[in-house]
């Protein structure tokens, strides 16, 4: 579903559209399962092109995150991808997760290697039996079925990766294996994702490299994420957030600005894609898809509607 936004600051002309999708993680309780079924609900409404829903390293959230497909699937209207990782796991399993995926009526997945159980940091071993990469995963998906995949990116380079020509040749294997589609790691430097993305084009290398964009609820947390996965934390940006750890209020109408400030900037660089780490919260992300004019649709906007 294409969106038309009206009011991009500094945008040549009007009526620029916008599409968004958003990414769920299961979740590990009763408590949490209520949580994210809310957000899905709320978030649904604003006709996402897809919400993806992760999956942990080897198969450690099959069970969970196949249910958290089938919350997405009910709503209906909203196409769900299923992320799927190769670590830790034979062929012979993955292959199982999707068939079974697809049986519920999955058509869309998210490619991924997955970090060793160690976490971020302790070195990949490839199983034995298993797919050895993102890009040979790709490989095995495509040969399943026509499914829309998409891989992995990183603007300012994955950690393990000895230099950023190393991560273009990866994602060049994974789109010559059939990927779509691109998703980035999270970031704040749009500088640094333009100067990727031109990299990526004279690499010849064509598929949308579509930004991945967190909204801050705690800053503290994604600092320290941040630094684990090789994303740069601006001096701007920690010195907007910086005192405000007691603060919620005015942390939460600083994080709903940065982020729709960045997504404007983008806009202006010509991007109109956008996928949201959602963090299974609602409130952040709706307000910037309300600032990015993404309104929501069905039932409720048509009560607005009639009520103006
Ligand atoms: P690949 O594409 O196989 O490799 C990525 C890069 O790492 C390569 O470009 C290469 O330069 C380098 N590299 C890979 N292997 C080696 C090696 N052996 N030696 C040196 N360099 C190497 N993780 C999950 O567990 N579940 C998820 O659902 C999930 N979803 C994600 C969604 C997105 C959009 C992103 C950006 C990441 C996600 N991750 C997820 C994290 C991801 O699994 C890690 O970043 C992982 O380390 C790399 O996965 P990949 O698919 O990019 O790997």
């Amino acid at each position: 579903m294409r969106h038309s936004v009206k009011r991009i600051a500094g945008a040549p002309g009007t009526g620029k559209d916008i599409r968004v999708s958003f990414e769920f993680f299961p979740p590990k309780n009763p408590q949490m399962e209520a949580t994210l079924t809310d957000t899905i609900n709320r978030l649904s409404p604003l006709s996402p092109e897809f919400v993806s829903v992760t999956y942990g390293a080897g198969g450690s959230t099959k069970d969970t995150s196949r249910k958290t497909l089938q919350t997405v699937l009910a709503t209906g209207n909203t196409p769900a991808a299923a992320h799927i990782t190769c670590v830790g796991a034979t062929r012979d399993e993955i292959d199982a997760v999707v068939r079974d995926f697809a049986a519920l009526g999955i058509r869309r997945f998210v490619a991924l290697r997955g970090d060793p159980s160690g976490g971020v940091g302790t070195r990949y071993q490839p199983h034995p039996d298993g797919y050895q990469n993102a890009a040979h995963l790709v490989a095995g998906l495509k040969a399943f079925g026509d499914f829309d995949i998409s891989v992995a990116a990183y603007p300012e380079r994955h950690p393990e990766s000895a230099d950023l020509a190393t991560d273009l040749d990866m994602l060049k294997r994974k789109v010559d294996n059939g990927a779509t589609r691109a998703i980035t790691q999270f970031f704040f430097d749009n500088d640094a994702y333009e100067r990727y993305v031109e990299r990526v084009r004279r690499a010849g290398i064509y598929i949308p490299i579509v930004p991945g964009i967190v909204p801050i609820h705690n800053f503290s947390a994604v600092r320290n994420f941040a630094s684990k996965c090789g994303t740069g934390i601006p001096a701007w940006l920690a010195d907007r957030f910086d005192g405000l750890d007691q603060d919620p209020h005015t942390h939460s109408l600083v994080a709903a600005a940065v982020a729709a400030e960045q997504v404007f900037d983008l806009v202006d660089r010509g991007v109109d894609d956008f996928h949201f780490y959602t963090m299974n919260r609602p409130d952040l992300v709706f307000a910037i898809c309300r600032l990015i004019g993404i309104r929501e649709t069905g039932e409720a906007a048509r009560r607005e509607l009639h009520a103006a």
